[in-house]
């Protein structure tokens, strides 16, 4: 069949039959029928029936440029044309790798000055796992494997990444966590923290869960720890900003790395280049992905920071890993162009100066809805936690059961109303592309307003508040 002639239902269809998607209950999805995402310009997203939508979550948290860049494209058209792939596996490179590499050296922190390439996030947490590892047998530490994350963390879809992860469901699923990887809780002030506590005592509690996981692996057994600046899939999960210094003076303390997971935090979504600087830390590898390429086509990688790569580069010998995508030209020269245009534009220091502090400012606006408990952000990535009830001088916010499904009840509203917002249970999330103006937030805001009130209507008539 001619795919112009389909309609919307023969997309759907064919889709059922063959197409099984990520993080989906085929079932579920096939008697509903997908939503058929066909256009995207600037901030906007079309459907097969001509729908326009405010992409308030970047795709999957990586269109940091918008859709429709022309230098992203060319970048790729150009490469595609002159060397549509080589491998860098036998002493070769491509000059694309070579440039991307030395450009990444230049705009992370100075510690980093060497890229190991992976095709994504979750094969650069892969690349992560095996790092550590090797460089402590380098050391003459081979007891020392074990990789400390979070409960609630993402750190991929892969199984180093998935044990990595901290989501109970996927550990459900075929065997993880492999071992030698432990959990600790989450910084996340609304579930953990104690009647009293400040934001601050509450983040440096949450950091000292740490030190007691360590003391009870055995300091000479732990590689190293893994977190992500704000947790991003988790639910926009942002830490008091006495938890990350603190974790860096834990780490430091008992010798082991700090990795800072930075595919959603990095290059400018926290209004810095990565988000480790945004809480002050200095991690010794950072995994990168999503923005760096702002999703026109995968790339991952991590960065190694000195202290690995010396001992890894001088004392290594040969490292036994390596994709067949690891520096793909096309993928690096798109991610250069996408670099290029996020310098240009100096979109990093317009969230930092301007659009974040103003979406904080409409963020913090919300607050007075019966439905909101807290509406939080750090730079163009936010939260709205909905609640039953609001707190009172003496009571708490009173959640809704988490059976009701709060959260994709306001999702379905969105999603019939131009918005695309995610819901992680009664977490309401956005991240939005970059390029987003203080008009673009005022018109996504209105859309957010009116699908909280559309909420509001609706759980008050399913009798829920
Ligand atoms: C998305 C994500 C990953 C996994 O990246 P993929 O490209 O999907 O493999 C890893 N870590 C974090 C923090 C992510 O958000």
């Amino acid at each position: 069949m001619n795919t112009l002639d389909r309609t919307t239902k023969d997309w759907q269809a064919a889709d059922a039959a063959h197409f099984l998607h990520p993080f989906t209950d085929h079932q579920a999805l096939s008697a509903k029928g997908s939503r058929i995402i066909t256009r995207g310009e600037g901030v906007w997203l079309w459907d097969s029936e001509g729908q326009k939508i405010f992409d308030a979550m970047s795709g999957l948290w990586c269109v940091n440029v918008g859709y429709g860049r022309q230098e992203l494209i060319d970048a790729a058209t150009q490469q595609l044309q002159t060397l549509p792939f080589y491998n860098a596996f036998f002493q070769t490179a491509t000059t694309p790798s070579i440039a991307l590499a030395e450009k990444l050296a230049q705009l992370s922190p100075p510690q980093f000055q060497h890229v190991f390439f992976s095709g994504s996030g979750s094969e650069g947490n892969d690349t992560i796992v095996r790092l550590v590892r090797r460089y402590w047998d380098l050391q003459g530490h081979p007891g020392r494997h074990t990789i400390i994350s979070r409960i609630n963390a993402y750190h991929g879809s892969t199984m180093a990444g998935a044990s990595l992860g901290g989501m109970v469901d996927m550990h459900a699923q075929g065997g993880l966590p492999i071992p030698g990887i432990v959990h600790i809780e989450q910084p996340y002030f609304a579930q953990h923290a104690q009647p009293g506590e400040s934001h601050d005592e509450f983040g440096r509690r949450a950091a000292s869960w740490l030190e007691y996981k360590i003391l009870e692996v055995g300091p000479d057994k732990v590689a190293a720890f893994i977190g992500e600046p704000v947790q991003g899939a988790g639910g926009v999960i942002i830490p008091p900003d006495t938890y990350w210094p603190e974790i860096q003076r834990i780490c430091d303390q008992y010798g082991i790395l700090l990795v800072s997971d930075e595919v959603i935090c990095g290059f400018g979504r926290t209004g810095h280049m990565f988000g480790c600087e945004r809480f002050g830390v200095r991690p010794d590898l950072i995994t990168f992905a999503k923005g760096v390429s702002s999703g026109y086509i995968p790339l991952g990688g991590v960065l190694v920071g000195d202290r690995v790569a010396r001992v890894l580069i001088e004392q290594g010998g040969e490292f036994n890993h390596g994709y067949t995508y690891s520096g793909h030209p096309v993928a690096c020269a798109v991610a250069l162009a996408n670099l290029g245009v996020i310098e240009r534009e100096g979109l990093v220091q317009r969230v930092h100066d301007d659009t974040g502090p103003y979406l904080a400012q409409q963020f913090a606006a919300l607050q007075g809805h019966p439905l909101v408990g807290e509406a939080e952000t750090c730079g163009l990535m936010g939260a709205i936690r909905l609640v039953r009830r609001q707190a009172t001088a003496d009571a708490p916010a009173e959640p809704f059961a988490s059976s009701l499904s709060v959260g994709m009840v306001c999702r379905g509203h969105c999603f019939n109303n131009g918005l695309i917002m995610r819901a992680v249970g009664d977490r309401m999330i956005i991240a939005p592309p970059l390029i987003l103006t203080r008009e673009l937030i005022d018109e996504m805001m209105a859309r957010i307003r009116r699908c909280l009130e559309l909420t509001w209507v609706d759980v008050q008539q399913r009798g829920w508040v």
